[in-house]
């Protein structure tokens, strides 16, 4: 069952200027944190205003009274843990001024620069100057608000700590890096031109007179290697094409391959850059980087929630020491198609600043899942309802499901075969391995058909005309 709570769903084309829609909406949130973090219903709005017989009389009643209980009867408490999310969105609602946008300032939790100075944030050395700038672990984020603005009302989350407004490891590297430093290969193994140039700079990896026969012969390369390394087919990437390796800074756009595919596909990369790595002193560059890049993300791979010691220590050293590479390919080659990012330092500071966490664990893949999931649900609801129904129909499909599984635990319901994983079994007395086995289908009751899983689909046809107005 999906752990996430649906909060509100806003489009971006209807929040007011400065964000001023979103702000509102955190002040809630952050209101509903504290409330949580007390563990008791609260006495006033999110605005300071007592309730009363006057002002929401049902949350007057309930004012001072436990909001949940366990089952042993003690109070039941919620704690702020970390925040996720893109960098744009960490801007947009911590209010930062200093961001990959532009400004001499990149980060929110260094004093790392732009500008080629003594905190230079293209310095991946172990001693750059920017590593002496970091803040405190309790900072609030205070050096990085902006002066004009007011301060975002999720820094008064009770426990908040700048540090866990955390870099999204998928956002960095996968829809980051990895859109750039991929291409920027396979422009070169494809023997086409660099950059401004017009001339190729070394003989194709894959032969062939024309681009089209080349790119065809990568194509069928990678789906062998795919095939042979059991890269599994959600996964996998559908085709390389010729917008992929076009222009001066080639980019992957997100409709060509989405972040697991470019993910997946690194260790092909790394390989052929590998292959090539003696022929000059920038294919040995280029090598450094994806190679790096690639152990970097097996150091994650197939790590629990915690990292060990020592391949946090490896993943570190493969990350600084790939985009060391990187920023040397951009200084040598500044029409393209190497380009050192901001992004390059947020990795920097999830390979070193995670304390122990792995940021594979705490990516946005699965967030990312269902925001788009949630956004099909509002595409099939009138434009201007959209975002109450959304989050009615959300609720209705959390119901749903708790009912089965209530039905479950009581055994009113005969169990799937595709829902028999994890706990409930263990409650109602069997388990999950034995249960999988048995075949259900003769012990349900008479008229169960199905069993918990799936809710019900709760798409429904947007109806046409005027939405109709409420009942006074
Ligand atoms: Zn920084």
């Amino acid at each position: 069952m999906d752990t996430r709570m649906l909060f509100a769903v806003l489009k971006n084309s209807e929040m007011q200027a400065a964000h001023a829609t979103l702000q509102r909406c955190l002040e809630v949130l952050t209101w509903s944190f504290g409330a949580l973090a007390t563990g008791m219903h609260p006495a006033t709005d999110e605005l300071g205003e007592a309730f009363g017989p006057g002002h929401e009389p049902e949350r007057a009643a309930k004012a001072g009274t436990p909001l949940a209980c366990g089952l042993d009867g003690l109070n039941l408490l919620g704690a702020w843990c970390e925040m996720r999310g893109d960098w744009e969105f960490l801007r947009d609602a911590l209010h930062l001024a200093n961001h990959y946008g532009p400004g001499a300032q990149i980060c929110h939790l260094c004093g790392a620069s732009r500008d080629p100075g003594l905190t230079y944030y293209g310095d991946f050395s172990n001693a750059a100057a920017h590593r002496a700038t970091l803040v405190g672990p309790h900072c609030r984020g205070e050096r990085a608000w902006k002066s004009h603005a007011p301060i975002s009302p999720l820094c008064r989350l009770p426990g908040f700590s700048v540090w866990r407004c955390m870099f999204d490891f998928m956002h960095t590297m996968d829809l980051g890096l990895l859109q750039r430093c991929i291409p920027a290969a396979l422009q070169g193994l494809l023997g086409l031109p660099p950059g401004k140039s017009r001339k190729a700079h070394e003989a194709p990896f894959w032969p062939g007179g024309r681009k089209e026969q080349r790119i065809k012969l990568a194509n069928a390369d990678y789906v062998a290697w795919a095939k042979r390394t059991k890269v599994p087919a959600s996964s996998r990437i559908k085709r390389i094409t010729g917008s992929w390796v076009h222009g001066r800074f080639p980019c992957i756009s997100m409709e060509h391959a989405k972040a697991a595919g470019v993910r997946a596909m690194l260790p092909w990369v790394a390989e052929k850059a590998e292959a090539r790595a003696e022929s000059s002193p920038a294919a040995a560059l280029r090598a450094r980087v994806l190679t790096g890049l690639a152990k970097m993300d097996a150091c994650y791979r197939g790590q629990g929630r915690f990292l060990s010691l020592s391949s946090e220590e490896e993943a570190k050293g493969h990350c600084l020491s790939a985009l060391a590479a990187l920023a040397e390919l951009a200084g040598h080659f500044p029409d393209g198609p190497w380009r050192l990012q901001p992004k390059a330092h947020a990795l920097v500071h999830i390979a070193c600043d995670a304390v122990g966490a792995n940021p594979r664990v705490l990516h946005c893949y699965q967030d990312e899942d269902f925001v788009g999931c949630t956004k099909e649900l509002y595409r099939a609801c009138h434009g201007r309802t959209a975002p109450r129904r959304v989050v009615q129909r959300y609720m209705l499909g959390t119901a749903l499901q708790l009912v089965a599984r209530e039905e479950l635990l009581a055994g009113r319901r005969a169990p799937r075969a595709a829902a028999l994983r994890g706990g409930p079994l263990a409650r109602v007395g069997g388990s999950a391995a034995a249960s999988s086995a048995a075949a259900p289908a003769a012990a349900a009751p008479a008229g169960a058909k199905r069993g918990p899983g799936r809710p019900p689909k709760l798409l429904a046809k947007r109806p046409k005309g005027r939405p109709r107005k409420p009942a006074a």
